[in-house]
């Protein structure tokens, strides 16, 4: 059984992974802070990210843009005009409203895409009320833009107002003839970024799904306009099996199928390679780190949902125990962007093309766009398990985002366990996050580490001291391996890396 939403928020405060921020004042809606457990999960989600993307691709070059972006960008984009939700003012209490949370929540209809007099009309027509107050005047439904505004500068003038950034895209396109020209970029290639974003959301909800400030790990995917169906890495995922909801699926109301990349590209379900290449790449780029393939599908965008620039867009969704909800986007921006910051800047932003020796707008055939948060609570869910076994939680956090690698203990609080354990942890450190832990019973240290997901725990004991040999304990199966105190640092990498128990030492006990 899943846990809710809420019962996860408790149990990230418990553990130190996300806390409501500045909580001795009373936090702030729709802003978090991230405590020692936190950071060290989100940093290893964001290294991890890095280093499939950018590191280990020779296509991709990174860049890390301003996050007060010059105002001209975000007018150039479309932002400034039409970044807006729909909200509606109670008359009486005045709480303010997202209309389309409002209808979607009393009732559960989908609502994207829809227009403001259509969202004004439901709730006319079904006396919604003001949820705060119970009010049933609500007003008009009314525009309301959701980028953070500041002033630069000591005065406020004509020319002093910039914006917050609320997405990462943009300074990829601003910037995307320097950078294809410092990274001796050719089509097709790519231009990734991580960094904060900024959304001045009506009602953030849902703890980390849907909030004011967040961070976005981002791939703007550049090809050349004639060659939407030249995907040189689409063998990699032809095999790959995923459930796919489609517009037609939706608009006839039959599930999601599950198929083959191969399958839906033959059946044009997914219309390019490219589309379908990176919504399988990223689905298993989770797999890879312990989330459960099922919970996943990708949907396509019914046709009024599409975003202004969107030529076709679908979503990767995950099963939230909230619902299905959007965890990365992949619209194929054609060169829209391109193309309106050339108009606004007048600078050239084109290519040139060496084989026809013209000049080409590189278009974003795919930008595949995801929240650090998001991805957070997807491992977060999938790894958590309340044992009855154990009469504690489990926490089977990959080992490579778990926030500690090791938990280091002496099995009794005595020299000269204490001694070699100690020696064990500062030589672990030097490499790994670790934890030294010589407080209550083994099996209370057991459970903590469980908790946080720290997927391995040595133990030094007697035996071990005369023949220099430690126990490391998995937290997922609990098996015991006695292991070799020399080359300790090696054993960890590996066993982090995916190697077994009992390729690294002698299994001593466990299932
Ligand atoms: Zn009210």
């Amino acid at each position: 059984m899943t846990i809710t939403i809420e019962d996860m928020a408790s149990f990230c405060k418990r553990k130190g992974f996300v806390y409501p921020t500045a909580e001795v004042y009373g936090g702030l809606s729709g802003f978090f802070d991230f405590g020692p457990a936190g950071v060290e999960l989100k940093n290893n989600i964001k290294a991890a990210w890095w280093q499939s993307f950018v590191h280990g691709r020779q296509d991709i070059a990174g860049m890390d843009g301003s996050i007060i972006t010059h105002p001209s960008v975000w007018k150039a984009s479309g932002h400034v005009g039409g970044f807006a939700d729909i909200l509606v003012e109670c008359g009486k209490c005045n709480a303010r409203h997202r209309a389309d949370h409002l209808v979607e929540d009393k009732l559960k209809i989908q609502t994207a895409g829809m227009a403001p007099d259509e969202l004004s009309g439901l709730i006319r027509k079904n006396n919604l009320k003001c949820p705060k107050c119970g009010n049933a005047a609500l007003g008009e439904p009314k525009a309301f833009n959701l980028m953070f505004e500041t002033t630069v500068g000591p005065t406020k003038t004509a020319t002093s107002t910039a914006y917050l950034r609320p997405e990462t895209a943009q300074l990829m396109f601003a910037d995307f003839r320097l950078i294809a020209e410092n990274a001796r970029l050719k089509l097709p290639f790519g231009i990734a970024q991580v960094g904060k974003a900024y959304r001045n959301e009506i009602s953030p909800r849902d703890f980390l799904f849907r909030m004011r400030e967040f961070e976005l790990m981002e791939i703007e995917y550049f090809v050349h306009p004639g060659k939407y169906g030249d995907c040189p890495f689409i063998g990699e995922v032809e095999d790959h099996e995923l459930y796919v909801y489609s517009r037609g699926m939706q608009k006839e109301g039959r599930d999601m199928a599950k198929m083959s990349v191969k399958d839906a590209l033959q059946g044009h379900v997914i219309k390019t390679p490219w589309h379908a290449y990176w919504m399988a790449t990223m689905h298993k780029w989770f797999i890879a780190l312990g989330a459960k393939p099922d919970h996943f599908r990708i949907r396509q965008h019914v046709k009024d949902e599409l975003s202004h620039y969107a030529f076709d867009t679908w979503d990767l969704e995950y099963q939230f125990p909230f619902g299905w909800k959007e965890l990365q986007g992949f619209a194929n921006r054609t060169d829209f962007d391109l193309t309106q910051h050339m108009k606004h800047s007048k600078a050239d932003l084109s290519l040139h093309d060496e084989e026809t020796k013209k000049k080409v707008i590189p278009h974003v055939i795919c930008e595949p766009a995801q929240g650090v948060e998001r991805a957070a609570l997807v491992f977060l869910f999938d790894g958590y398990e309340h044992s009855r076994e154990r009469e504690n939680i489990v926490l089977h956090l990959h080992p490579k985002l778990a926030p500690i690698k090791a938990g280091i203990f002496p099995l009794v609080n005595k020299e000269p366990l204490i001694k070699k354990a100690k020696e064990i942890y500062a030589e672990l450190s030097k490499e790994f996050h670790c934890a030294y832990d010589q407080s209550g019973t083994v099996g209370r240290r057991y459970a903590r580490n469980d908790e946080l997901g720290t997927p391995f725990c040595i133990t030094v004991d007697f035996e071990g001291l005369e023949d220099g040999t430690v126990t490391i304990r998995d937290r997922d199966s609990t098996t015991q391996a006695r292991v070799p105190v020399e080359g300790i640092r090696d054993t960890l990498r590996k066993l982090i890396e995916g190697a077994s128990l009992e390729g690294v030492g002698k299994i001593v006990s466990g299932n």
